[in-house]
């Protein structure tokens, strides 16, 4: 008898399994559309480096069969900009949540995006802090409720798309968990990109911010998103918030072309120094996989 195997095991560490998500999380969907995109991109695997903060998204490094860092809250961006730098020929990702990436990570989130920093960043905003335990984020609409505001949040919350645009980032988009097919379409899309490529992924969090707010288990999150998702290429970041329990205008609406940290500082120094320089970090293109 033929033995069972998981589709994505060449990418998944399958002797981690069970993972540690509630039922109905839509993170492991996420993380599904990761390893899928990785396996269009053919990008070889051990050019290939996940990085991840704290919090229930942030588990995700260690469920990867890949060089994979679990660092400390919000400093995820810091890590693979470190990376990045020490060894250009990496693709490097960062996969963290909401709350880790734009709250104590916010500063590392703008300023990775306004240098162009040549790294994926794949946030899924499930609109609290799962892990710790429902807090507000800077992602939650009023006026949802959470451990932290229990009569409804009242602070205006990030626009994600808008801030990662403004900030610079080449490539910005927004998906649900249950677009996964063009989610897992612009994951790949912005692996192949060079420069700050930011792909945010709302998800359920049935267990927290759910239940809190009556919305109903993972499935009937997944009928909302169903229902009120309005797909819209290119729109104007600065127009598609999210509000509490309303449309959300998902789609590809970034994809530009800017010299990255490294194309600047190496088009800088020649410049400054000519001959004298020899450029920094000059990747040769992905060679494929097999
Ligand atoms: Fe997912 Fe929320 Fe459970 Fe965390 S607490 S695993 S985000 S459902």
């Amino acid at each position: 008898m033929s033995q069972l195997t998981h589709p994505m095991e060449s990418i998944l560490r399958m002797n981690r399994m069970p993972h540690i998500w509630c039922p109905g999380c839509g993170i492991g969907t996420a993380m599904t559309a990761l390893a899928e995109a990785l396996n269009k991109t053919q990008i070889p695997l051990d050019k290939v480096a996940v990085v991840s903060g704290i919090g229930c998204t942030g588990r995700v490094a260690g469920y990867v069969k890949l060089d994979s860092f679990h660092t400390t809250h919000g400093r995820a961006i810091p890590f693979a900009t470190g990376l990045k730098l020490a060894n250009p020929e990496l693709k490097v990702v960062v996969f963290s949540g909401d709350g880790d990436l734009v709250a104590i990570g916010g500063n590392h989130f703008i300023h990775a995006a306004r240098r162009n920093m040549d790294i994926a960043v794949f946030c899924v905003n499930n609109f609290t802090y799962g892990m710790t335990g429902g807090q507000l984020a800077p992602t939650t609409p009023p006026p949802a409720t959470s451990t932290t505001t229990p009569y409804g949040a009242y602070e205006q919350p990030f626009n994600l798309a808008h801030l990662a645009d403004s900030a610079g980032a080449s490539y910005v988009a927004r998906w649900t968990v249950l677009h996964i097919r063009r989610l897992t379409k612009s994951m790949t899309e912005a692996l192949q990109k060079k420069g700050f490529s930011f792909v945010e992924i709302i998800c359920p969090c049935p267990t927290l911010y759910g239940r809190r707010n009556r919305i109903g288990d993972g499935l009937q999150e997944m009928q909302f998103y169903r229902d009120n998702c309005i797909i819209q290429h290119g729109a104007d970041t600065r127009t598609i918030d999210i509000k509490f329990r309303d449309k959300i205008v998902i789609g590809k609406f970034v994809d530009r072309e800017r010299p990255t940290f490294l194309d600047a500082l190496n088009s800088r120094l020649l410049e400054a120094l000519g001959n004298r320089y020899e450029p920094y970090g000059k990747v040769t293109e992905n060679a494929d996989r097999n």
